[in-house]
């Protein structure tokens, strides 16, 4: 458990799930895998979750002591879920997933931050909760009796969660309210660079959640957040999507003007660069496109760090959109987290409270 983390844009961090594998290039310097190699041994916390080589190795378990931590903080703080982990892997059974989304509903006094590489499980999991076979028993006239105009999701995750809990829950303070989606609950997905955005950003904009964010960490290329890929084919004919502002677009007119409203756009973007040994350097360009264009777009940009790399006049040399520019190796402490000058440290706006 973390009550109080060094991540800038958390408060602290809640790991109900340990375990993972890599998706992308993103994964490639893993934080939570370098971390997990060295407490793997016999009777240490990742066990039998490390390969021979040193990588994730695919297996998840679930962390029973952890898992009601959010109902004993008392003070309300943003907390993110999953920071060593991710809560949508493909070996974390929907029931899981289900309790977990149920103690955050019961926990409403905090702002969770749910943040994946797999966006398309999480739509599915969501799929999954409106098929359910047991959503007879919370969608129905005895719900709509103890507590008119609520929706019956809430409650179907908290009687998830009350199974899966240690002593089915009991004790724990809870503030279950019948919204949906969870108000207190921002879904997010990790963005490297285009190709990642292209498979990801549009199934994160068709899942339900109260904000959508991005974090563009480690930032390895160049980002048009204005022109992705509609990989969820959120409007048909359409293949792109400007996440920006929230349409879906063809690109085939001559003016663009061929445009239709999607229902949700990014409510923030997180920039960073990447820590640790093996650090690769951001050049300024791909960072301060996207803050261009999310001031164009009037979304909350938040600059987190430069990571290892400051960008300076000797080697490595990186290639950007305009050119190569030289970065230099100065630790993350030192590389601080000002863009041009400045600190920008914006969060999305919401009525959650
Ligand atoms: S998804 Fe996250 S935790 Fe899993 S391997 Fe990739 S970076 Fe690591």
């Amino acid at each position: 458990m973390a009550d109080k983390s060094q991540i800038e844009w958390t408060d602290a961090t809640w790991n109900p799930i340990r375990g993972c594998s890599r998706v992308s290039e993103g994964c490639r310097h893993c934080y939570a895998e370098t971390v997990a190699q060295r407490f793997s041994g016999p009777g240490q916390p990742y066990e039998g979750l490390i390969a021979k080589g040193g990588q994730w190795n695919g297996e998840v378990v679930v962390v029973d002591h952890k898992l009601d931590e959010p109902c004993r903080w008392t003070r309300p703080r943003r907390i993110f879920v999953n920071s060593m982990s991710d809560l949508f892997h493909e070996s974390v059974p929907f029931e899981v997933v289900a309790g977990i989304f149920g103690i955050m509903a019961a926990a409403s006094w905090h702002t969770f931050q749910v943040l994946t590489k797999r966006p398309e499980r999480a739509r599915e999991f969501f799929e999954w909760m409106d098929n359910h076979h047991e959503r007879r028993h919370f969608d129905t006239q005895r719900l709509n009796a103890q507590h008119p105009g609520c929706d019956w999701r809430p409650f179907f995750l908290a009687d998830i969660a009350s199974r899966i809990l240690p002593n089915c829950g009991a004790g724990l303070r809870v503030e279950l309210k019948g919204e949906w989606p969870l108000d207190n609950v921002w879904l997010g997905v990790s963005v490297e660079d285009q190709a990642a955005a292209d498979a990801r950003i549009s199934h994160l904009l068709n899942t339900p959640a109260a904000v959508r964010f991005v974090s563009a960490e480690p930032l390895l290329g160049v980002v048009e957040m204005t022109q992705v890929s509609n990989t969820a084919a959120l409007a048909e004919g359409q293949p792109w999507i400007n996440a920006l502002g929230g349409y879906a677009w063809d690109c085939t007119g001559p003016d663009y003007v061929d445009t239709c409203s999607i229902g949700s756009r990014l409510d923030w973007v997180i920039v960073g660069g990447e820590s640790g040994k093996q650090a690769r350097p951001m050049h300024p360009e791909w960072a301060r496109k996207l803050r261009d264009q999310c001031a164009a777009g009037d979304v909350p940009f938040l600059f987190k760090q430069w990571g290892e790399w400051l960008p300076d006049n000797q080697n490595p040399s990186i290639s950007g959109p305009s050119g190569d520019t030289q970065a230099i190796r100065v630790g993350k402490k030192a590389a601080g987290r000002l863009l041009d000058g400045k600190l920008h440290d914006e969060y999305p706006e919401v009525a959650h409270g």
